[in-house]
């Protein structure tokens, strides 16, 4: 490709939401463009690192027996109403009509979809096992899309679905696809670990959440110092230290006045109590009923965890006026004792271990000191619905300490058991003529996060520093002359050759000054930079420049071609 004829631009400003490098990076080199917000075009230079990593992927799919389809990315209502996820996927999904009043969805995930198309398949036990894929955009209504093509809502996914005989066949699917995972991210040349994200319970689990590891990530992981365990803190479970009320400590229960103290700060300074002697009440809709949750004054509740106790498929806070309606008092003074009877209590470990505790005492400006749980009111479950936090002991091995690190969750390999094929009928006769539902996995992998991911994990103030697979174009060449016909020559040559020898190459053709040419190449991050002045050119050498690690070589013009073909050779990982 000549830059003279390239669809190719770079900025030297970025627009004030590009918050993160990979964001800022992509836009100053002419990758993206927003068409609407978390609406992205991708320019040349996007596609054809977006089309390395689905070739990667494909690869190692279709190595592995998996199978390509394309499912259409509007889907019917009809097939969303019979998972029960028309409702339960909420505000991310979002739902048009046609011109005749039919209901449809953009899919944001192919489940319902894929488990339709099976469905007409299939018919015997001989059929399985099945492995089915596909690359396609997928349509989230992200609350806040963000950070570029990391968040965006329309965005590119692989998403896998397996179906099999039995539990076991299907955990055999999904070790497969957790190497093929492994196989692809080592294959984009990224730094990653594979983290458990199954909620609640500790080993044999299927879910991991593949992590690319990077600073500005999201996603909050620990891992443990001694063994092999790392999980997402969404889903990390606490020891309990179990320490039961000694009864014979119990005080006597009293209402004091606590006028205008609404938080555990102010009542606790107030009072000149710890916070971790208050229980933290707080009020949640979990679907449409109230619950109210407690956990120790000095802990914050795991909304993740807590749905899963609570098998919601949505919760919030609830709002005020409906904690006043429903309780009688504002959210800053209620307290589990006498609480409406409709109102369940969900009480995280930290509130079964020590005895009198302070809350609210579902009176505006009173508190209830001294009370007890049993005692004084019932508590429906105790769970466990804290964050872990870095020193933790590893809920693991229970030997090594869990310490943290940031990463951005490029692919995520799940177990979903019978879920969608016992809701939709997704049937095979087994070999006794019994019908069964198909066992099911499914596995996503965010083509354009992935990418950003990259960017985000290698580059420096100036620019992207490529993984050699990802990259977009291997080879830069820069004469920096354009007047010198000595220089211009060398570096057609230089071009034709790595270009013959199929190295992805560019030749910046562009009558600009050197120090231009240097900046852009150094920020768009082509691994390899092939320079030709006037004196090299004149000698017959090029100088040769790895953006990773700025080291520079000057070579005789064939060596340099050689030396750059054997260099990428080396470093496409291709299976
Ligand atoms: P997140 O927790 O980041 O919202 P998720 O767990 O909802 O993601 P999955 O349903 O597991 O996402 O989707 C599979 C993969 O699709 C993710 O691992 C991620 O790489 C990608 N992905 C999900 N949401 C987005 C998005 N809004 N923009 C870009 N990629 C996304
Ligand atoms: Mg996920």
């Amino acid at each position: 490709m000549r830059l003279t004829r390239s669809f190719y631009r770079t900025f030297k400003e970025v627009p004030k939401d590009a918050q993160i490098s990979s964001h800022q990076l992509m836009f100053r080199t002419g990758m993206i463009q927003q068409l609407a917000s978390g609406i992205y075009s991708y320019l040349p230079l996007a596609l054809r690192s977006l089309r390395k990593i689905e070739t990667i992927i494909r690869d190692e799919l279709n190595q592995r027996g998996c199978e390509e389809v394309l499912m259409p990315a509007v889907l019917p209502a009809a097939l969303w109403q019979e998972s029960g996820r028309w409702n339960a996927y909420g505000d991310l999904l979002l739902r048009f009509q046609d011109r005749k009043g039919s209901d449809y969805c953009m899919g944001p995930t192919h489940e319902e979809a894929f488990t339709d198309m099976v469905r007409r398949h299939l018919s015997s036990w001989k059929q399985l096992p099945w492995n089915l894929y596909q690359i396609q955009d997928k349509f989230r209504d992200e609350f806040r899309p963000r950070f570029g093509l990391m968040r965006g809502r329309e965005f590119i996914m692989k998403d896998a679905y397996s179906f099999d005989l039995d539990e076991q066949a299907a955990a055999k699917s999904y070790r497969l696809m957790y190497e093929a995972y492994s196989a692809i991210f080592t294959r984009c040349g990224l730094k990653f670990r594979a983290v458990d994200a199954a909620a609640g319970e500790i080993g044999g689990s299927m879910s991991h959440e593949f992590q690319v590891l990077a600073s500005s990530g999201e996603d909050v992981l620990l891992s443990c110092t001694s063994c092999s365990y790392a999980v997402n803190i969404e889903k990390a479970a606490v020891l309990q230290k179990p320490n039961p009320p000694d009864k014979t400590q119990f005080k006597d229960m009293e209402i004091v006045e606590t006028p205008g103290q609404k938080t555990i700060e102010e009542v606790s300074q107030f009072l000149g109590v710890q916070p971790e002697k208050f229980l933290k009440s707080l009020v949640y809709e979990a679907d449409s009923r109230l619950v109210l949750v407690l956990i120790a004054g000095n802990l914050d509740v795991n909304e993740v965890k807590l749905q899963a106790v609570l098998n919601a498929s949505a919760l919030r806070l609830a709002a005020p006026e409906k904690v006043k309606e429903a309780i009688g008092a504002e959210p800053g003074f209620i307290g589990p004792v006498n609480l409406p009877p409709n109102i369940n209590i969900i009480a995280d470990f930290s509130a079964s271990s020590g005895e009198n505790w302070i809350s609210g005492a579902n009176q505006n400006d009173k508190h209830t000191v001294n009370i007890n749980p049993e005692r004084d009111f019932q508590v429906s479950e105790f769970a466990d619905i804290t964050f872990a936090a870095a020193g933790d002991t590893c809920p693991e091995c229970k030997e090594g300490q869990m310490e943290e690190f940031r990463g951005i969750e490029v692919g995520h390999v799940f177990y979903l058991g019978t879920k969608y094929s016992q809701a939709m009928n997704c049937l095979y006769l087994d070999e006794e003529g019994n019908s069964k539902p198909v066992e099911m996995g499914c596995y996503g992998i965010g083509i354009g996060r992935t990418m950003a991911a990259a960017i985000e994990q290698n580059h420096d103030e100036n620019g992207i520093i490529w993984p050699v697979p990802l990259a977009p174009w291997e080879a830069i060449v820069l004469p920096l002359q354009m007047n010198n016909e000595t220089v211009t020559a060398a570096a057609e040559k230089v071009y034709i050759d790595l270009t013959q020898a199929g190295i992805e190459t560019v030749l910046d053709d562009r009558n600009e000054r050197p120090g231009f040419k240097f900046k852009d190449a150094d920020l768009i991050g082509y691994p390899v930079q092939i320079t030709l002045g006037a004196r090299s050119a004149a000698e017959g050498k090029a100088e040769i420049k790895f953006r990773a690690s700025g080291e520079k070589t000057e070579l005789p013009l064939d060596d340099a071609v050689n030396y750059i073909i054997q260099w990428i050779e080396d470093k496409r990982q291709t299976a």
